[in-house]
């Protein structure tokens, strides 16, 4: 039985390349009808903000990476909010110091912050001396008698090779000399990630553990965890972290981290679904465009890249545009309502639905380009004063229009261009401008009938 999991840390917005790791879960566990479960990591207490965890479900429905198991639907496995596993991570920690692979560590932070210091100047990578890793078991309970601050600590080996087998990446060696000993306990009782990660993956049962490459020189503790717990590791799978075109980690500085900001620019959680799918993996039909259902018959965790994907917000764009366009305009119509709120005509909406599905590109676009049906341009791009004489005649053949519909006024502002000889282009980029305030908008015509007749003629008149 396949198990996938995610597993957020309640801090915020999900981040995107959360959902991009989500996804390979998600679709991985369908694909072979097994479970993904949405596990909450809060031990860390500093960057803990209330809410988020509302936040992260939300962001899952909306994308509809439903999970089976999770913090608020339960589960065989749970609870699924670390916070409220504490005891257990407590109890396996005290196994570990039981069986010699863990200790007990009552340095001040004065000390570890001078050891640090000098490491450093002496040009070392900063790590535990391993000043507590000898206490005789008398001085240990002695100092925990006496209430002394400590943690506990992961006892590694000097002189050992690690080798981490990666799905994607394939054998990853270690030399134990260089991996710190790590904390497991804080002094807050509260787990590190390294001893919450092992404990509730084995418990939880998962098959499958996916998580960024930021994680792969964590990975050599974890491998030793599962060794001294007596446990079967899951398979490791290490995802490239998206990047920005510049190659740098995408990060908030470029604005475009969190799943907030895709939503606010409406694009579809379907097309972000499709295009972070491309980032992280090749569709062996070689097509762009796919549905989540056909990513999952197809997909497989070991056929995942291992270079930085490059986030491309052109492609997305692009993407998005298409599947605008392959959507029902009822569809559409919905998808763009719930987008832009209720303080717009929901009639005049559906009726605009038809002219503007093949300029949009998110549904952000919308507004700014039927604004002008919605109230009158109150201003112009271009100067309009001089043309008075011009929309004297228009507004006088418009008005003789009986059949208000889009080819009839064509035919009339056609007319008017022959009795005035003037250029096409030049007389109905004016109209445009008169009607719209811009010089790009959807087809003229079908947006002059969608005014209607009385509208469109105040929107001349009132500059003659
Ligand atoms: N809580 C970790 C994070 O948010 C999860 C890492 C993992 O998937 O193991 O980065």
């Amino acid at each position: 039985m396949v198990r996938t999991r995610i597993a957020p840390s309640p801090t915020g917005y999900p981040h995107i390349g959360t959902i991009y790791q989500a996804l390979f879960d998600y679709a991985f566990a369908k694909k072979y009808s097994g479970q993904f479960i949405i596990r909450i990591e809060d031990t860390d207490r500093n960057r803990f903000v209330e809410d988020a965890e509302g936040v992260i479900f939300k962001a899952f429905e909306w994308f509809g990476l439903t999970e089976d198991e999770s913090a608020r639907k339960g589960g065989d496995y749970g609870p699924y909010r670390q916070s409220e596993r504490l005891d257990l991570y407590q109890k396996y920690a005290l196994d570990l110091v039981d069986s010699g692979h863990a200790y007990y560590c009552f340095c001040t932070k004065e000390r570890l912050e001078d050891m640090r210091k000098v490491m450093q100047s002496e040009g070392r990578i900063p790590m535990y001396d391993k000043h507590c890793r000898n206490l005789s078991k008398d001085e240990v309970s002695k100092k925990i008698n006496d209430n002394i601050t400590h943690v506990i600590r992961l006892k590694i080996l000097e002189g050992r090779k690690i080798v981490v087998n990666d799905g994607i990446r394939g054998d990853i060696d270690f030399d134990s000399n260089g991996v710190d000993d790590q904390v497991l306990i804080k002094a807050d009782g509260f787990p590190t990630y390294h001893l919450a990660v092992v404990i509730d993956d084995h418990l939880m049962k998962i098959t499958h553990m996916l998580r960024g490459e930021e994680w792969i020189s964590s990975s050599p503790k974890h491998v030793l965890l599962y060794e001294f717990f007596g446990w079967e590791q899951p398979l490791f799978f290490h995802t490239a972290l998206l990047r920005n075109p510049d190659k740098s980690k995408l990060s908030k500085r470029h604005g475009h981290t969190s799943v907030k900001w895709y939503q606010e620019q409406g694009y579809l959680p379907e097309a972000i679904l499709n295009y972070l799918g491309l980032m992280g993996w090749t569709n062996p039909d070689g097509k762009e465009i796919f549905s989540l259902g056909e990513f999952i018959k197809v997909f497989e965790m070991k056929d995942l890249r291992s270079v930085g994907p490059i986030f491309d917000l052109k492609k997305l764009d692009w993407m998005n545009g298409e599947y605008i366009r392959q959507m029902s305009d009822e569809k559409l119509y919905n998808r763009i309502t719930n987008f832009i709120g209720e303080e717009y005509d929901k009639q005049l909406v559906k009726r605009t639905v038809p002219l503007i599905k093949e300029r949009i590109k998110k549904l952000s676009d919308y507004i700014p380009l039927t604004e002008f049906l919605f109230k009158r341009p109150e201003s112009y791009e271009v100067e309009l004063s001089d043309k008075k004489d011009i929309f004297k005649k228009v507004a006088e053949n418009l008005d003789r229009v009986g059949d208000w519909e889009a080819d009839i006024i064509g035919e009339s502002m056609l007319k008017t261009t022959q009795q005035l000889e003037m250029k096409n282009t030049e007389f109905f980029m004016l109209m445009r401008l008169v009607i719209t305030g811009k010089k790009i908008s959807p087809p003229l015509n079908e947006s002059m009938e969608i005014l209607g007749k009385g509208e469109c003629l105040k929107r001349i008149t009132s500059l003659t």
